[in-house]
């Protein structure tokens, strides 16, 4: 596996916490050059360090996915730094759930603006690149929730079932280029995600049942590393996982 990780540039977005970073880390340790990108710099600092550190190659760019610019820098930086890109990992979401009564708009914009809008911005970015070298790999972040619908989820399973059927038709156009399109969605895992929701009492239920059932981030650079390593004529197109005890 570790042998066609080895060397590859992989941009990483939403990588100063939970799955983001503990791909980075785990990317970086099989050898590929890692740049990560996330709004809090202090801790992208951090992770550059600690994989510097630990023999890896990485780099940070302070990064809001919800700008175009910031994230074409990002990439950018990749190609600069780098000399190529071989896979973007579109993976900054954020998950504040509510039912739509209690109409928190904020958030509702957030989430499409992160989740959805960022994954585009990701792909507008790499997309020339990739194009020109007549390779790549887009991997994209949906959820269980990108493929059902629950209360309470109104917004944020709209926009991870949006990602789904976006990189569907990416997957169809690009096929002249030999680029591989991959959506991974997981089921419940333990990390910052639950934080961010404001609803009164739903927060720490959903904080209950994902610290007890959900499974550790390292789960997603499994996954991401599977489908990065297989060979360049394999697309795994999608990946859905959960904890064995997740309905
Ligand atoms: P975390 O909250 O730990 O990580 C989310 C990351 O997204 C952070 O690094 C955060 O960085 C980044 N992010 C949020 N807003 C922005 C922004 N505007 N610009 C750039 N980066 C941003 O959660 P997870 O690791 O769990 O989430 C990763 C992905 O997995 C998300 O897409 C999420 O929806 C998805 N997912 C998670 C599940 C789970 O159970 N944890 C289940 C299914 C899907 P910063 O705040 O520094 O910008």
């Amino acid at each position: 596996m570790t042998e066609r990780i080895k060397d590859k540039v992989i941009v990483i977005t939403g990588a100063s916490s939970g799955m983001g970073e503990a791909t980075a880390k785990s990317l970086a340790a099989q050898g590929a050059k890692v740049v990560v990108g996330a709004r809090r710099a202090d801790r992208l600092e951090k992770l550059v360090a600690d994989i510097t550190d630990a023999g890896g190659s990485a780099t940070a760019v302070a990064t809001d996915v919800t700008k175009l610019d910031d994230v074409k820098t990002l990439v950018d930086t990749a190609v600069k730094t780098y000399g190529k890109i071989d896979v973007i990992f579109n993976n900054a979401g954020l998950m504040p759930l509510s039912p739509l009564e209690s109409q928190k708009i904020d958030e509702w914009d957030q989430m499409i603006d992160v989740n959805l809008k960022g994954t585009l911005y990701g792909i507008a970015a790499a997309l020339p690149y990739f194009k020109e070298q007549k390779s790549g790999q887009v991997i994209n972040v949906s959820s269980v929730y990108g493929h059902i619908s629950v209360a309470n989820g109104a917004v944020y399973c709209a926009t991870k079932h949006a990602v789904r059927s976006l990189s569907e038709s990416l997957r169809k156009e690009v096929k002249p280029y030999d680029i591989r399109v991959t959506v991974i969605s997981p089921g419940a895992v333990n990390t910052e995600l639950t934080q961010h929701i404001s609803e009164p009492g739903l927060g720490d239920a959903v904080r209950d049942i994902v610290g007890e059932i959900g499974v550790p981030a390292s789960t997603m650079a499994d996954m991401v590393s599977f489908a990065i390593s297989q060979p360049a004529n394999v697309d795994v197109s999608e990946i859905l996982f959960r904890p064995t005890v997740q309905p």
